[in-house]
């Protein structure tokens, strides 16, 4: 039977330690700042943008969601947008995606400065992870990240592994497989057209799903005597409408080693992650970092 692999013991130790940096800043004058921009009501956001203010709150950070109506012109956003790029009290800045359709072509992620960046999505924070940083320099992208800190947590060797990354968006799949590499493990990233992908994973010490599709990966893209680290960044619902990965937990849990599970795994990483971020961006703006 595998060992489910939880957030919440490692969360409480990143809590103290971000809890006690933000306090060393705030004695030495600065509050970290995240500023959030929301435009529209999409459900969802308002739920992840309320999760996060409450968190930067807990650590001792502050936190504001700026929000916008729907229909907010695009000159209106830009403009909003500059002032808190410029803001010297804003230590980090994201728009909560997604931007409703008249917006969705600008590139928010280069319209942050990049040592605002807790997002981790400018280029050259993304340039940083190409080059091979592991996150000593760069803001990396907030979900990799947090399943990185999970996997040295756990005390789990990257070198020299075969690790299996499905999925390939800018978010979650490709800077995975960045960083993954920054680490030495061999990584495949597969995606809707890989073929036989079953294959490919069952050659894997290591898979980490993010396909947003319900129980996707189940038993036979598993092989028993490789005891496998499963990493689900999924966030589905199921056919009851419960929260549930791309992992089928009930039919992988005698085949594999490690499972982190869903809720109570990846999740709760990205918002510690952001959390590391935030305080990381604003000792680099006080050049307190060696
Ligand atoms: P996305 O839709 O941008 O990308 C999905 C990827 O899955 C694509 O690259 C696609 O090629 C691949 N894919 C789709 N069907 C496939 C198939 N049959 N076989 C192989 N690959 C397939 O999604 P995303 O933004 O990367 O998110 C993926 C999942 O992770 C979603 O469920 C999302 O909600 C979740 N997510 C969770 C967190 C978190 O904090 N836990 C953060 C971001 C995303």
């Amino acid at each position: 039977m595998a060992t489910l692999l939880r957030a919440a013991p490692i969360s409480q130790r990143i809590v103290e330690d971000l809890t006690q940096k933000c306090a060393e800043l705030k004695k030495s004058g600065t509050t970290p700042h995240l500023q959030v921009m929301l435009v529209g009501e999409h459900s969802p956001s308002l739920i992840y943008t309320s999760n996060k203010k409450k968190f930067m709150e807990k650590i001792g950070a502050t936190c504001d969601i700026h929000k916008l109506p729907a229909d907010v012109s695009e000159e209106e956003f830009i403009r909003d947008l500059k002032r808190f790029a410029n803001d010297k009290n804003v230590n980090g800045l994201f728009v909560q995606l997604p931007l409703p359709k008249h917006l969705s072509h600008l590139d928010v992620g280069q319209m942050v400065p990049y040592e605002k960046d807790v997002d981790g999505f400018h280029a050259q924070n993304l340039y940083a992870i190409m080059a091979g940083d592991t996150g000593q320099k760069a803001l990396v992208p907030c979900t990799p990240k947090g399943i990185i800190t999970m996997l040295k947590e756990a005390n789990i060797e990257l070198e020299g592994k075969k690790a299996v990354v499905i999925g390939r968006s800018m978010i979650v799949g490709k800077p995975m497989m960045l960083l993954l590499t920054n680490f030495n493990a061999t990584v495949t990233l597969c995606h809707s057209r890989t073929k036989d992908l079953q294959r490919v994973c069952q050659d894997a010490d290591i898979i980490i799903a993010a396909i947003g599709r319900a129980k996707f990966l189940d038993n036979s893209f598993l092989s028993p005597q490789k005891n496998q680290i499963l990493i689900d960044v999924g966030i589905n619902h199921d056919e009851n409408g419960n929260v549930c990965g791309d992992i089928d937990q009930d039919s992988v849990m005698d085949f594999c080693e490690i499972l982190t599970p869903v809720p109570g795994g990846v999740g709760k990483m990205t918002i510690l992650s952001l959390g590391e971020n935030l305080i990381k961006a604003t000792e680099n703006q006080i050049g307190k970092l060696k």
